[in-house]
């Protein structure tokens, strides 16, 4: 069901042609996206500059783009002390989805009620490589990093422990009741705390991760982590690497990628990595286990493994880990 919408955004420039066409078009083509809207979808378009704006029509800049849409420009009120160079819009769409603003560079500083602290989603099938690279986008950044499958893998490490079956899900809700899941952050890397346990090298074993696979289908477990993700996000500035970040737990991210990789490389970069700790494994249980986990993560009921409609995907076959964190890392450095 579609409704009728009006998206606001606004960019900063410099009064060149080039900027200010270059800044017109990520924004509309940004408000578009976030949106999950196309030009056949948009009533018309209103787009407002500050009187310093003069060497470029931003309108013209989104017709020259190929968007056939109706486009209305004009100056805004010269207020002094007002923010300059700036490129506002307001897009009037039929849409599926609430409507988000977007506010891009300069223009972050009109809304820090939405721009303060912004997050980055990063879904994705296991030994995609999500957790290498959002270590280096955090690093890069000087931001958080949040690695949501270690507090599912925690409460499967528990319910190990409790001797539970893992498939029982009336049996791994009160198993887990009572389990208390903590983030602690030491010199930058995340610890996690089971029951005041620090269980950070505990949870990295072929058995922790089928067993996390199978209670992260279990709606109260993603229930019980739910506020915990969102707590830590909301406060500071994040990169969260999970399976639903950029669907279910933060819908809203500013910047969301789904990272894939085909179940064959996934299982050799999981492969190398254990035996590198000495685990002994062969390749083809590995792969076993990553077509299981794969199967087990976009089947489930809740929250299963689905791309965002505003998220970009990375196909990471070829690519570095270095290679996609810089894609992540230029493309948010571009809206800040
Ligand atoms: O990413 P990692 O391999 O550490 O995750 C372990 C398991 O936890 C995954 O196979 C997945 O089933 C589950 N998980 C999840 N939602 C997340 C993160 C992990 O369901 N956000």
């Amino acid at each position: 069901m579609s409704d009728m919408v009006s998206i606001r955004g606004a960019v900063t420039a410099r009064n060149n042609a080039e900027e200010i066409a270059e800044a017109s078009r990520r924004l509309f083509e940004k408000i578009l996206f976030k949106n999950g809207i196309t030009d056949g979808d948009i009533v018309n378009v209103l787009i407002s500059t500050t009187a310093d704006i003069t060497a470029f029509y931003p309108a013209r800049a989104v017709r020259e783009a190929g968007h056939n849409v109706a486009l209305f420009s004009c100056q805004e009120p010269n207020i002094s002390g007002s923010l300059k160079g700036c490129i506002r819009m307001m897009v009037t769409a039929a849409s599926e989805h609430a409507p988000r603003s977007i506010y891009l560079n300069g223009a972050r500083t009109l809304r820090p009620d939405i721009t303060a602290a912004w997050s980055i989603a990063l879904d994705g099938p296991s030994g995609a490589g999500k957790s290498t690279v959002a270590k280096l986008v955090a690093k890069e950044l000087g931001i958080t990093y949040l690695d949501t499958g270690a507090l599912y893998r925690a409460l499967g490490l528990k319910a190990i422990r409790g001797g539970v079956n893992t498939h029982d899900g009336a049996a791994v809700e009160k198993a887990l009741a009572s389990a208390d899941v903590k983030l602690e952050y030491v010199g930058g890397v995340q610890h996690v705390v089971l029951d005041g346990e620090d269980v950070s090298a505990a949870i990295r074993t072929p058995e922790v991760s089928m067993a996390a696979s199978a209670v992260s289908a279990v709606p109260f477990v993603r229930e019980k982590l739910l506020d915990l993700q969102r707590g830590i996000a909301a406060s500071s500035c994040v990169i969260l690497d999970g399976r639903d970040i950029g669907t279910v737990v933060l819908p809203a991210a500013e910047f969301k990628y789904f990272l894939t990789a085909s179940a064959e490389i996934r299982a050799k970069r999981r492969y190398e990595e254990l035996k590198a700790k000495g685990e002994s494994v062969t390749f083809e249980s590995v792969l076993d286990d990553v077509n299981t986990r794969d199967k087990n993560d976009s089947t489930r009921a809740v929250a299963p493994l689905k791309k965002a409609f505003d998220a970009t995907e990375i196909n990471s076959d070829g690519m570095t880990a270095e290679d996609v964190a810089k894609f992540i890392v230029d493309g948010v450095k571009k809206d800040l």
